[in-house]
Order: C-alpha cells, then sequence, then structure tokens
C-alpha cells in the first residue's frame, strides 16, 4: 500500500501461518518443536543431533555503515533478503535475529522486529515477552546478585563451624555440597576427598569465600529503561544493617548471561561458561566464581528453556530465528550461535542464512567474526553492508539528527555534496569487511525522499570502492519483490572465493590486540592505556585470561571514540579507560570513554503511544 501504513498495522493485517506448519515446512519434526501459542515455538537442540550430517547452507551477514541514531535498516534489510530468496528466487531461507530489550521499545527507538513490508510477525509478540528467555537472565542474573551479598552477610555475621553445619544441615541435595567441596578445594589446592577431614583452617577457606564488598563486579539487572537505578544503596533494612552499600542495575541484555546465551553451543557448554562467571573477587585478590557460590545448578535450571531458540516468521511467511540479543556496546551484539548452527542444517547445502550484527560494521561485523565466528567455528560467505542516503549525508557534514524529532531539511531534498562527501564511511566500512576476507554487496535501503542521482551516486562509490556488488533496496515499501536484486547479488557473491581470516590471534599481548583494532578497523593512530587499564592488563595476565578474545565497548556512532566525529575520523589517540572481563562469556572488554548499561527515557519516551484496545485486545503504537 502507498503510503506505507504503520508497523503494528502491517503486522495485524497479515494471518501467520500456524507455527506447527511452517515448522513442518522447514523441516522439522513435531517432537523438536515447543509451541508457545500459534505463532512461536521454541526449537528442541536435539535437532543438531538429527543433522549433523547435513552440509550447511551460506551464511550471510548483515552489518551496516556508522549508523544516525535513528537505525539504517540492517533489520529490515536481513528481513527483506529472506523473504526475496525464499519467495521469489525459490532457496530456502532463514533470518536469525537478536531478540529486543523493551527499553528501547518502550523508549527512544522503538522494536527490532524490521519494518515496512519487512518485518516479523506478529511484531508485538517478537518485541515484547516473546517466550520469556530475558525474564529467565534477569532471573538467573538476580539469583547470582542475591547470592554474592547473602555470602558477604553470612559470613560476616557466622562462624564457620555454625555456616558449615548450616551448609550441610539446610542443603538437602548431598550433590551439591560434594560439588562445592570439590570445586573450592580445587581452588585452594587441598587435597583431600573428605569434606569431614578438614583442618579448622581448611574449613574456614573452604566456607568463606571472603568476598570484598568493594570488589563486587556483578550488578542487578531489569529489561525497563531506569535511569534511577544507575546508582542505588542496597542492604538499608535493619536485617542487614552493616552491610549496605552502593551498586547498580543494568539493563537486561547487558548481563553476561546474554552474551554466555548468545556464544554457547549447547545446555553442557552453557552451563560450565555460568560457572565460570566471575562475580568479584575476594580481599586477597582471587576472583570469586557463580561455582565457588554453588549456584550453577540453579542457574543451568532457569536458562533450560532459555537456550533453545524460538521459530517465528516474516511478513511473507520466511521462517525467522529469534535468539539472544547482548548488548551491542559491552558485549558483542550478535543473536545466538545456536540459532545459526540450527539453521544452517535446516536450509542446507543450497540454501542460505541471513544473521544480522549490531552498530556499524566496525563493531557488530568485527565482534561477529573475532567473537562470535571464533567461537562457533563458523565461516560466513558474504556480508551484506547496509547504507541509507540520510546516513552518508551526515556523514558529509549534515545537520545532526535525532529520534523523534523531524528531520532537517538536507535530508528530504536532494543533496548530491553531501552524500558525495558521506561516501567515505561507507568506503571505509567495506575496507573493514576486506580485511577480513570476505566479499561485500552493498545494500542500499531506499527512503521515499531519496532521489535517483543520491542512489546511482552512492552505487558507483560503492563499486568504485571495491564492494562485489551494490544494489538499491525497496523491501520497507514493497517486501521481498523490493530485495531480489540485493538476494541475486548476494547468490552471485557467496559463490566467490572466500578467504575468510581473523584479525589478530588470540596468543598475542592483551594491548596488542586492542592496537589491531584500534588501528586497522577504526583508523586511530594509536592507544592509549589509563593506568587502570594497564593494571588490569596485568592481572587478567597474572589470571591467565590473556588469550580471551576482545570485545570492544566503543560509541556506534563514530569509527573513533567520539560520537560526533562523522565520516572517517583521523589524526586521534584511542584512549582506554579501563578493561574488563566477561569469563564466562569468554572475553575481554576495553571500556573506551564512558558506556551506560542502563539507558534513561527521555522526555517523549515512545509507551506514550503505546495503547490497548480492551474489546479487541488489538496494541497501537508500537513500531
Ligand atoms: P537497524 O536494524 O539498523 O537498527 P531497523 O531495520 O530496525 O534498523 O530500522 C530502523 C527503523 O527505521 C525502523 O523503525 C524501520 O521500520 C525504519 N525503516 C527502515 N528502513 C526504512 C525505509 N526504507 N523507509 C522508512 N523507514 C524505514
Amino acid at each position: 500500500l502507498s503510503p506505507v501504513p504503520s508497523d503494528v498495522e502491517i503486522s495485524r493485517a497479515q494471518v501467520p501461518k500456524p507455527i506447527w506448519q511452517l515448522a513442518e515446512e522447514v523441516g522439522l519434526l513435531p517432537q523438536e518443536l515447543e509451541a508457545y501459542g500459534r505463532s512461536k515455538a521454541k526449537v528442541g537442540l536435539a535437532l543438531l543431533a538429527r543433522l549433523r550430517h547435513q552440509p550447511n547452507g551460506k551464511y550471510v551477514l548483515v552489518a551496516g555503515i556508522t549508523p544516525t541514531p535513528l537505525g539504517e535498516g540492517k533489520s529490515t534489510v536481513t528481513i527483506g533478503l529472506v523473504q526475496a530468496l525464499s519467495a521469489h528466487l525459490k532457496l530456502n531461507s532463514f533470518a536469525c535475529l537478536r531478540q529486543p530489550s523493551q527499553g528501547p521499545t518502550f523508549g527512544v527507538k522503538g522494536g527490532a522486529a524490521g519494518g515496512g513490508y519487512a518485518q516479523v510477525i506478529p511484531m508485538e509478540e517478537f518485541n515484547l515477552h516473546l517466550t520469556g528467555d530475558i525474564h529467565a537472565i534477569t532471573a538467573a542474573n538476580n539469583l547470582v546478585a542475591a547470592a554474592v551479598d547473602a555470602r558477604i552477610l553470612h559470613e560476616a555475621t557466622q562462624s564457620d563451624k555454625s555456616v558449615m553445619e548450616r551448609l550441610l544441615s539446610l542443603v538437602s541435595n548431598r550433590n551439591l555440597i560434594v560439588l562445592l567441596f570439590n570445586l573450592s578445594s580445587q581452588r585452594l589446592g587441598i587435597n583431600k576427598s573428605d569434606p569431614g577431614a578438614l583442618t579448622p583452617e581448611e574449613v574456614s577457606s573452604f566456607v568463606r569465600l571472603d568476598i570484598d564488598p568493594a570488589k563486587v563486579t556483578w550488578q542487578r539487572v531489569i529489561d525497563t529503561n531506569d535511569r534511577f537505578l544507575r546508582k542505588v544503596t542496597i542492604g538499608q533494612a535493619p536485617t542487614e544493617k552493616g552491610h549496605s552499600r552502593q551498586t547498580q542495575f543494568d539493563i537486561a541484555v547487558a548481563s553476561e548471561i546474554m552474551a554466555i546465551l548468545a556464544l554457547a553451543d549447547g545446555l553442557a557448554d552453557m552451563k560450565a561458561r555460568l560457572g565460570r562467571m566471575v562475580v568479584g573477587s575476594s580481599r586477597s585478590g582471587q576472583p570469586v566464581t557463580a561455582d565457588d557460590l554453588g549456584v550453577t545448578g540453579a542457574l543451568a535450571v532457569l536458562m533450560k528453556d532459555a537456550v533453545k531458540p524460538t521459530l517465528m516468521q516474516s511478513l511473507e511467511g520466511t521462517p525467522v530465528f529469534v535468539h539472544a540479543g547482548p548488548f551491542a556496546n559491552i558485549a558483542h551484539g550478535n543473536s545466538s550461535i545456536l540459532a545459526d548452527r540450527l539453521a544452517l542444517k535446516l536450509v542446507g547445502e543450497e540454501g542460505y542464512v541471513v544473521t544480522e550484527a549490531g552498530f556499524g560494521a566496525d563493531i557488530g561485523m568485527e565482534k561477529f567474526f573475532n567473537v562470535k565466528c571464533r567461537a562457533s567455528g563458523l565461516r560466513p560467505d558474504v556480508v551484506v553492508l547496509v547504507a541509507t542516503v540520510r546516513a552518508l549525508k551526515m556523514h558529509g557534514g549534515g545537520p545532526s539528527v535525532t529520534a523523534g524529532l523531524p528531520l532537517p531539511r538536507e535530508y528530504t531534498e536532494e543533496n548530491l555534496k553531501l552524500v558525495s562527501e558521506g561516501c567515505s564511511n561507507l568506503k571505509k566500512q567495506i575496507e573493514i569487511a576486506h580485511l577480513f576476507g570476505v566479499p561485500v554487496v552493498v545494500a542500499l535501503n531506499i527512503f521515499k525522499t531519496d532521489t535517483q542521482a543520491e542512489i546511482d551516486l552512492v552505487c558507483r562509490v560503492a563499486q568504485a570502492s571495491g564492494a562485489e556488488a551494490a544494489v538499491p533496496c525497496h523491501h520497507w515499501a514493497r517486501g521481498g519483490r523490493g530485495s531480489v536484486d540485493l538476494a541475486r547479488a548476494v547468490k552471485e557473491a557467496a559463490a566467490w572465493e572466500n578467504g575468510f581470516r581473523f584479525l589478530y590471534s588470540l596468543q598475542t599481548p592483551i594491548a596488542e590486540k586492542i592496537r589491531t583494532i584500534a588501528q586497522k578497523v577504526y583508523g586511530a593512530d594509536d592507544i592509549e592505556l589509563s593506568p587502570e587499564a594497564q593494571a588490569k592488563i596485568d592481572y587478567y595476565n597474572q589470571q591467565g585470561y590473556d588469550t580471551l578474545p576482545i570485545c570492544m565497548a566503543k560509541t556506534h556512532l563514530s569509527l573513533s571514540h567520539i560520537p560526533d566525529k562523522k565520516g572517517v575520523p583521523t589524526g586521534f589517540i584511542l584512549p582506554i579507560r579501563d578493561i574488563r572481563a566477561s569469563i564466562g562469556a569468554g572475553f575481554i572488554y576495553p571500556l573506551v570513554g564512558t558506556m551506560s548499561t542502563m539507558p534513561g527515557l527521555p522526555t517523549r519516551p515512545c509507551f506514550y503511544d503505546v495503547d490497548l484496545d480492551p474489546a479487541t485486545e488489538e496494541i497501537s503504537g508500537l513500531f
């Protein structure tokens, strides 16, 4: 329709096929499906074993140029592309998307189901509770937080003997005690097989983790943009007297448990990673883990359903996996390895799996390659790089763009000069993708104000900059048929020889790994490590964490660390303020500048527009 109706109106106008019908179409057996209502279902991981001899399909990554704060359409391109591949080129295809946080859905940016005629339906189910994975993560994360503070309190108020006795008498699960004992014995270097044979000193070191309250790094989480939880004081009731401390809440998707869900390759691996999570350190400087707290089994129980990807469909009935949505700034911002794996088997050798990396290619794609592909062992065949005329105009010197406000005139009228100058960012992002040896197809996401001269200019520059192809895409206004040229270009590029390589070896020292990313990807002259960052490197070397990959925490609004520097900034030194580690997820994350892990609500949040008609249960105002 023209004009294109709102996302929720389009979603509502289409009746999704029953999920069991879609499951049968993609080759799932009834016992592999756990339906959640009529339009979504979890898929059991036993499928991986059933299809282990099936060759993988082609693996396509959708990334983007440095975006405006409005987003440039990576999710819509992903959906448009799979719709074109299946409905129009008759190729098996699957999209793999991240589950969005409710924070942005009710805050500034809205949902993440795509938009227009390229979206996942029902979009309200996609954008809100889905199948409860984020709730499970919140529960698991906060159980760890409660375990940490309760442990500190009990250790401070009870004698070793009484704690030991209480542990043994209260916990009915003997296996847990033995497990705790074994883990702690290993950690403490005590070589005894029977808890009864411990000396009083050994009992003390076994019972006491001696967590330093000032060195607790584990935070509580909630999936709401609630800025007033950025700093809180806990433990103010008389029963916790003397144990109050300052802490913070993060948005749920920033939990390390979300990053683990995205990187795990099965239930056993997820459980092992959960156990390795470091929650803080003891007064003597030893890391304290979830295993030390004895909480790993309970976490695995809370997460056992979340580990299964959720099957949904696009507006045109193409299968979509929605699974995991790690925060793209402090984590790696990519959907799950398990969803990609299952989809690659289901589409078969001639099929296509299109997965999306958050933020611009300098962040999301770099982490997709160096963190996600390293963990999965999967190799991408093609990168689709999404660009828009509006973002290129911003890089060419156009005025700043703010979500919720009308776009300035420069963005709604033809301006070839701004587009031409802004193409520097597109050229640089193509070069970054080529660093990894993968062919690049530029997808120019067309908005109704783009002129033919602007479109031609971008496609010309993209090809002159080394992209294997550059195509205008009309999926938002026309659905799959608007992306047929993109689908053909992707099919062609996937057949090209692919020289995939990582940017750095894991054996390279931490500072050198960071420098390589800063110089080769961001274009920095060098890095500057703060004393805190240098001290962390020394500590991580000592703990043996130095061979983990790097997950940069940098703004997505510029190739540099300064959001206002558009285009291709040069002549800058990248400051590394601090370095942190997600040991369970398996990466080290250097902080470039300050990163907020709890967004706030703006003056006019999206929730003002959201409403429900009680008579029909129809939702309005989501986008
Ligand atoms: P990203 O995944 O890059 O953040 P999205 O695909 O979520 O971007 O798109 C951001 C927003 O812009 C969505 O609300 C989407 O509906 C809208 N959008 C995307 N492409 C177009 C287009 N071509 N015309 C109009 N709106 C669009």
